[in-house]
């Protein structure tokens, strides 16, 4: 099989015929192509949601012929990598070599290890890719409708193969999917019908569209009334529900794929337990200085960590108007890039700039703040930094989401998402283009970069160092610090909802609102929650030993951006690089 698609490659192209001629760059690159149109032609889905809509029209029946037909797809392409030894590739190749690699090793393991399919029912809604081709605008609506009528078509025999898969799930995904599909049949409904009323489809094809619908809505009811049985003829069988925690063998590995660390789950949870004991003891030292100057004669708590949790409530009184949200977001930005330039942190190119926008009412279900960045078939496209306005909130759930993001939260969840963190990233990684990483980028450095970025425009001055601005910041790093132990915690040593909250709301001093919702993500996730900290620990762990090894002659603007020139790949890989 490489050989044939060696020829199919070549052949259209006679200069390659001879081969001493074409450098081994060039060929990883052809093969590059081959490998990405490749992988969209086996997962339609997901290539629709990159932006590229040649398969827009395909639903995969999820059966065992299609199970088959990944793991032929994952030897063939382990056959053509073998072909390429890496000494012989560029280092942004060599990166994308390993990303290749790994991605075919996690996607067999997932296959037939791990075999999510068999236990998690969410993994099966329709309703996204959809919903997806009725508000993208990638082809004219009629065109849309015909792609959406298509793939309609295999609906029912996609639910069909859905529960013939399902073994024995997890209660907790059983529940996401019953929630899930709910609200995927409810796109079956809506203005699906109205978009086919208004379009120029023949009268036979708006009969057949709406058969199709009727079909389409009728199996997922089939497939809810399916998990409802489930759930009443298994709920006091002692083996009808599988647990959601996967324990240490299953999540060791799945850490190892995702994250792509140089340690294991077991030694990165450790080291976050380290760095919270560390966040409690600074956040106790500065609570100790500035307790009098915000609580007057209040007395202090005995127990340090409950004094450190009333200063921090009381702190976060400080923030903007509700009405002003928005806007002193926007006015933060040029603020950042002034920081940056001044200090000399990282180049920041002008002719990228971002645009700070309301979340469009469709990308609306939770709020807070995301950056949308352009996809790789999309790249002229501009980077929008959302933000969620606060109008449709009650006067109690804006004043306690407002303190949640205060004056210094804000400034910090800025540097995160935009510059330079997330946004900045972004631009770097588009200078480097790779199809490969904008695929299969890596999480952890995604999301490292940004926490580390927090913690080095602190360093370097940004808040003044006022004692109120590394508070919160220590409360904010907590947060991604917390979120590596609960995970390991659930998922490997077995903690119940009683210990987790017990961290969240006491160690972490969270509120009881967000702290149910993490333990609700920490039990239908796994492994993921640990990206934020992991990346985080082992950008700032290199750059404290290229410092040292460096000694007077360390730049940190050099090390920035060579570190980001490499694109999203994990942080072990840029690492490698570096200290060649
Ligand atoms: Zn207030
Ligand atoms: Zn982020």
């Amino acid at each position: 099989m490489p050989l044939l698609l060696g020829i199919l490659l070549y052949s259209c192209n006679p200069e390659t015929e001879v081969q001493s001629s074409v450098s081994a760059d060039d060929k990883f690159d052809a093969f590059k192509e081959s490998f990405i149109e490749a992988l969209w032609a086996a997962n339609p889905d997901w290539a629709t949601y990159v932006g590229y809509y040649k398969y827009a029209d395909v639903l995969t029946i999820p059966n065992e012929e299609a199970k088959q037909k990944q793991m032929e797809f994952i030897q063939q392409m382990r056959d053509s990598v073998a072909l390429f030894p890496p000494e012989t590739l560029s280092p942004n190749n060599q990166t994308d070599l390993k990303m290749i690699i790994n991605y075919l090793d996690k996607t067999d393991w997932e296959l037939n290890v791990f075999k999510l399919d068999e236990w998690n029912p969410a993994s099966y809604n329709v309703g996204g890719s959809i919903n997806r081709l009725l508000i993208s605008d990638y082809a004219p609506l009629d065109d849309r409708l015909r792609d959406m009528m298509k793939k309609m078509e295999n609906i029912p025999a996609y639910y069909e193969a859905a529960q013939a898969n399902i073994k024995q799930p997890s209660l907790e995904y059983l529940g996401l999917a019953q929630q899930q599909n709910q609200g995927a049949r409810g796109i079956f409904e809506g203005k699906i019908v109205d978009s086919l009323e208004q379009s120029g489809l023949t009268d036979d094809e708006k009969t057949l569209f709406k058969e199709r619908l009727d079909s389409s809505k009728k199996a997922i009811g089939q497939y809810l009334d399916f998990l409802t049985m489930y759930q009443k003829q298994n709920h006091d069988k002692e083996d009808g529900f599988r647990d959601f925690r996967i324990g240490k063998e299953l999540f060791s590995k799945k850490f190892e794929f995702d994250i792509v660390s140089e340690y294991t789950a077991e030694e990165m949870y450790n080291k976050a337990l380290a760095h919270k004991a560390d966040l409690h003891q600074k956040m106790i030292k500065i609570a100790h200085e500035i307790w009098e100057k915000h609580m007057g004669n209040t007395p202090k708590p005995e127990d340090e960590l409950k004094m450190v949790h009333e200063l921090i409530l009381k702190v976060s009184q400080r923030h903007v108007k509700r009405e002003d949200f928005i806007k002193s977001i926007r006015g933060q930005i040029p603020e950042l890039t002034a920081f940056v330039k001044e200090k000399d942190l990282l180049y920041l190119d002008p002719t990228k700039p971002l645009e700070v926008r309301p979340t469009p009412e469709y990308m609306r279900g939770f709020a807070g703040a995301s950056i949308s960045s352009p996809g790789p078939y999309d790249k002229n496209a501009p980077t929008y930094y959302n933000v969620t306005p606060l109008d449709h909130y009650t006067e109690n759930d804006a004043e306690s989401y407002l303190r949640e993001y205060n004056h210094y939260v804000l400034q910090i969840l800025n540097i995160h998402e935009a510059i330079p963190g997330h946004y900045a990233q972004l631009v770097y990684a588009n200078k480097a283009p790779s199809l490969i990483k904008s695929t299969l980028g890596n999480g952890a450095m995604i999301e490292g970069w940004a926490v580390y970025t927090e913690l080095m425009m602190l360093e370097e001055g940004y808040g003044n160092h006022e004692p109120e601005m590394w508070l919160m910041y220590h409360k904010w790093n907590l947060r991604v610090t917390c979120n590596t132990i609960i995970d390991y915690g659930i998922h490997v040593l077995g903690w119940d909802k009683e210990k987790v909250m017990d961290v969240l709301l006491n160690e972490a001093f969270q509120e009881k609102a967000e702290a149910d919702g993490k333990w609700r993500r920490a039990t239908v996730s796994q492994v993921q929650l640990c990206s934020y900290f992991s990346g985080f620990k082992e950008i700032y762990e290199f750059r404290e030993n290229l410092k040292e090894q460096q000694g007077a002659s360390f730049q940190l603007k050099d090390f920035h951006e060579q570190f980001l020139s490499y694109g999203s790949a994990p942080v072990k890989y840029v690492k490698e690089l570096m200290n060649e």
